[in-house]
């Protein structure tokens, strides 16, 4: 009890001394995000849009991101605008940061947020997939990351990384997901750590989310997995506040943050508590 109230206190403390958000610092902002024709990216890109930005959005889907982008400037967006890419080719990345520089001339925020599709099942030994999925979901971040770097300098800019509690700790049915997250959260630490070292000016925010209530995440697990999902409008808006406020790291929902704290306190009680949250048949496996 008096450690989960320390946790508790030191969550609220780091909250409360958080930078506080002025909206007014995104009117105008030129903005990139990924994975927007859908789910969390797709409510990312109608916030952005709300406060005034300027977006390029990029999925693979052209017709839902003229949708998408048709939405973001009836809400507001200063300029918003689309690029259809496939994060598998891995000429693609490069393609799609040249392209959102040339729209916008510099970038202020990278938002990395696609994924690629993956199962939700047990590891079958299917290393092909492993290494497939690692394209869309780790090296295309990086190469993005990269590419952008030197306008985000020039900008003082942010790179927003969308990750998971998978990226932090190992979940049942997710091995492929989960690999590609905790990649992802390696080398963001890293980096992160080195534009430090090299008096870069550019923040680098990692987000932890559980589980958001996109169709996506809700189909795989259903039958499976009792949890409540949390809002992706509200996801988004907390991933776009931690990237305005600089902060290296959001936990969304709150108790993903205590999660993380107890799993290293007690990993033993930690897997136990996982194990028995999915419903499962052995004899089917
Ligand atoms: P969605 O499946 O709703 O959205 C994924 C987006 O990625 C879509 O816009 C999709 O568009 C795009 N995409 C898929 N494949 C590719 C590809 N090969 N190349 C380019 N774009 C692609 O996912 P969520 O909104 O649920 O997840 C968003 C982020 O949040 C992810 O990083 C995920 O790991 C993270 N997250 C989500 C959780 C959840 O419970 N929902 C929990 C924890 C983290 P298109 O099909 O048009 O290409």
């Amino acid at each position: 009890k008096v450690l989960l109230a320390s946790v508790c206190v030191a969550y609220i403390a780091v909250r409360w001394t958080a930078p506080s958000f002025n909206a007014e610092s995104l009117r105008g902002a030129r903005v990139l995000v990924t994975g927007a024709s859908s789910g969390i990216g797709e409510q990312m890109a109608y916030h952005y849009s709300r406060f005034g930005a300027q977006i390029v959005i990029t999925a693979r889907r052209e017709k839902v991101l003229q949708q998408v982008v048709e939405k973001c400037l009836s809400l507001g967006a200063q300029k918003a605008v689309y690029v259809a890419a496939d994060m598998v080719d891995e000429a693609q990345p490069e393609k799609v940061v040249d392209f959102a520089l040339e729209k916008l001339g510099g970038l202020d925020y990278l938002v990395l947020n696609h994924i690629g599709s993956t199962t939700f099942s047990m590891w079958d030994g299917d290393v092909e997939h492993m290494r497939w999925l690692m394209k869309p979901n780790f090296f295309s971040y990086v190469q993005m990351a990269w590419r952008a770097l030197s306008a985000l300098e020039q900008s003082k800019g942010a790179v927003v990384v969308v990750s998971s509690v998978s990226g932090k700790m190992a979940n049942p049915f997710t091995a492929p997901y989960t690999s590609t997250k905790f990649a992802l959260n390696g080398f963001f630490g890293v980096l992160r750590h080195e534009l430090f070292m090299k008096k870069s000016n550019v923040s680098v925010s990692i987000c932890t989310l559980g589980l958001i209530d996109t169709e996506t995440a809700l189909s795989k697990i259903r039958g499976v997995l009792d949890a409540t999902a949390y809002p992706a409008t509200e996801a988004a808006l907390n991933i776009i506040i931690t990237g305005a406020t600089r902060q290296p790291e959001l936990f969304y929902p709150w108790f993903t943050y205590v999660i993380n704290l107890f799993k290293d306190w007690s990993p033993s009680l930690t897997e136990h508590l996982v194990r028995s949250a999915y419903k499962y048949d052995p004899e089917s496996l």
